[in-house]
């Protein structure tokens, strides 16, 4: 397929904000690509080159962009950044470019899709001597060849920042349009901006097939080659340990009473331990795969946990999920979040970490169990399997501490253990509730004491003055919305001056800055990968952020390096709290 066909997709997705068309549009495409190109089009509709489980980034700065367009244009690189700050996008950028130079040359070959997807991956498994030659050199060569549309949408791409404005939600709707819609009697109306749909019973089998599916597969590509094939196909991707599943997540709750009332009774009222989520998966052969709720595999840094899944667990093949928490090996204290998160990107002296700050595991769920699917099963049936394959070991792995009450008294007694023992507070699961992966849905529950708190991710930032000149020091916040970013305000406090302190401005500017796609005087805006736990007094309604909210004292507690951007906060979820404030609580 010519990569042009696909640059004037992405065109019209970005000129319209509407959901159903933006829909349409990608299920007409996912309709008509033939199956040799699915794949290429697929993950590049996803701004990507790589599904959703790899943990591969194509992982190129802006400065090295600027380097490719200047080889490719001849433009000076000053000139080029000049241009940048004055226009921001970088996409736009090398369009514009492209365009002068096409006037006095005529490029030859066509882009298919397919050399695009080719140089992109190439460019993120590069490694070794001239790396970054090599990368300048595919990235031009695309350049070369490309119209300025298409060298729009390839810079984006490379920066990972396609600003399409098409989620998980949208792809997952435009596969069913793609291959249900018959099936369904699913009629779009581009001026009603609506849909009608004929069978309602078919059109949610087929939105939880879909939807299913992805959960286990994590790939879009596989979902919509099995979804042509029908729902019978789309219902044989099946679970297989070594391979990563999203998580299931959890709804907040004020009280007790109110977790009660979600969840039933009785109701199982577990720790909830302050460490990382950790899905451990053994396959029939016996290999051990640790994946982390981003899907990225941390086998190698915690060879620890491979042991004592080996010594404390048995049964062939399974996969369990649990909390690592890490302690002080000599004082045999729990250590809380922040110490443990270094050891999930470490690549080197793997050896000490371990002995520094080894990690405890709580096992609290199992989803498969020797050649068995078990998260359709009641959750008290698959608490009592882990009962039974589980060897308890102090801080090397144990099931999670747990009672079922239906008394409020007990369970508020258990809460405030937990609290004394400087746990987060507890979960509160439903006793009959499947595990459904990548699902926020009522089936788990937590409750804790602070409850002011937002995940968000950073999208912008303002160099500071004075003493703080020279370091980003005030950073605009974001949520998300049907895979829109949306600010919700600007945060300063809580951001330490001295790195020793913790989380400090000096660390968050060298994360920052190679992230900054735009800048304009003492303002940045940056690609949005940094995560941070913010705490605020209050919400409040506000016409500045595009969410339509602000934060009131907001103050960042911590950086979360653990969650991905389809984690941070939800429009919905700030709304929700919004009103619940006004109810007065
Ligand atoms: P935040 O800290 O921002 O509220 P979170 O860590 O609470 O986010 P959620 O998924 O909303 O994230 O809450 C559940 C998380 O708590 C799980 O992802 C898991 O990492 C952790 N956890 C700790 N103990 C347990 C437990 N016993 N059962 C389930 N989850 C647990």
């Amino acid at each position: 397929m010519l990569y042009l066909e696909l640059a004037k997709i992405y065109e019209r997705l970005e000129g319209t904000s509407k959901r159903l068309e933006k829909t349409s549009i990608l299920s007409e495409l996912f309709r008509q690509t033939k199956t040799e190109d699915l794949k290429e089009t697929v993950y590049l509709a996803q701004g990507t080159v790589f599904p959703a489980y790899d943990e591969r980034e194509i992982g190129i700065s802006s400065q090295l962009v600027i380097k490719a367009i200047s080889v490719a244009t001849g433009i000076s690189i000053i000139d080029a950044e000049k241009k940048w700050k004055s226009i921001g996008d970088l996409g736009k950028v090398a369009e514009q470019l492209v365009e002068k130079k096409k006037q006095s040359t005529l490029f030859s070959k066509k882009l298919t899709t397919t050399k695009v997807f080719e140089n992109l991956r190439r460019v993120a498994e590069i490694t070794g001597k001239g790396t970054v030659e090599k990368k300048i050199s595919l990235i031009s060569e695309l350049l070369t060849s490309s119209s300025p549309l298409e060298a729009r949408y390839i810079i984006r791409t490379i920066l990972e920042e396609l600003r399409i404005g098409v989620g998980e939600g949208v792809l997952r709707d435009a596969v069913i349009w793609a291959c249900f819609s018959e099936r369904i009697g699913l009629h779009y109306n581009k001026e009603k901006n609506s849909i009608e749909v004929e069978n309602d019973e078919a059109y949610s089998e087929c939105v939880n097939a879909v939807q299913e599916a992805y959960d286990l597969a994590n790939d879009f590509w596989a979902v919509l080659l099995a979804a042509r094939k029908g729902l019978n196909a789309l219902k044989e991707i099946v679970m297989q340990p070594g391979m990563p599943i999203k998580v299931m997540l959890a709804l907040k709750v004020k009280t007790v009473k109110e977790g009660f009332e979600t969840v039933g009774k009785p109701a199982a009222f577990e720790f909830k331990y302050d460490g990382f989520r950790l899905m451990i998966n053994k396959d029939e052969k016996g290999n051990i795969k640790l994946f982390t709720r981003r899907l990225d595999e941390v086998t190698r840094q915690f060879p620890e946990v491979v042991e004592y899944v080996k010594k404390y667990v048995n049964g062939k093949s399974f996969i369990i999920d649990s909390e690592a928490v890490g302690y002080d090996p000599v004082k045999k204290k729990y250590r809380p979040f922040q110490e443990i998160s270094q050891r999930i990107k470490r690549k080197y002296e793997i050896g000490r970490m371990q002995n520094e700050l080894p990690v405890e595991v709580n096992v609290f769920d199992i989803l498969y169990y020797e050649g068995k699917n078990l998260i359709k099963r009641p959750f008290s049936e698959r608490r009592r399997l882990l009962e039974k394959i589980i060897r308890n070991e102090k801080f090397k792995l144990r099931l999670s501490r747990q009672v079922v009450t239906s008394n409020e008294k007990d369970a508020q007694k258990f809460y405030n253990e937990a609290v004394k023992e400087g746990e987060e507070g507890v979960m509160i699961k439903n006793l009959n509730a499947p595990y459904k992966p990548g699902a926020r849905v009522g089936y788990m529950l937590k409750l804790k004491p602070e409850l002011n708190t937002f995940d968000l991710i950073i999208t912008g930032a303002e160099y500071g003055t004075g003493k703080r000149s020279g370091w980003l020091s005030s950073f605009i916040l974001s949520c998300q919305d049907e895979g829109e970013l949306l600010e919700i305000g600007k945060v300063g406090t809580g951001v330490k001056e001295k790195e020793e302190e913790g989380l400090s401005f000096i660390e968050l500017t060298k994360m920052l800055k190679p992230l900054i796609t735009e800048e304009q005087g003492r303002t940045v805006k940056v690609k949005p990968r940094v995560i941070v736990e913010v705490t605020y007094q209050e919400i409040q309604k506000s016409p500045t952020y595009s969410s339509g909210f602000a934060l009131r004292f907001p103050r960042v507690t911590r950086l979360r390096p653990d969650r991905s951007i389809n984690d941070i906060a939800f429009l919905e979820e700030v709304e929700r709290e919004y009103e619940r404030q006004g109810r007065g609580r």
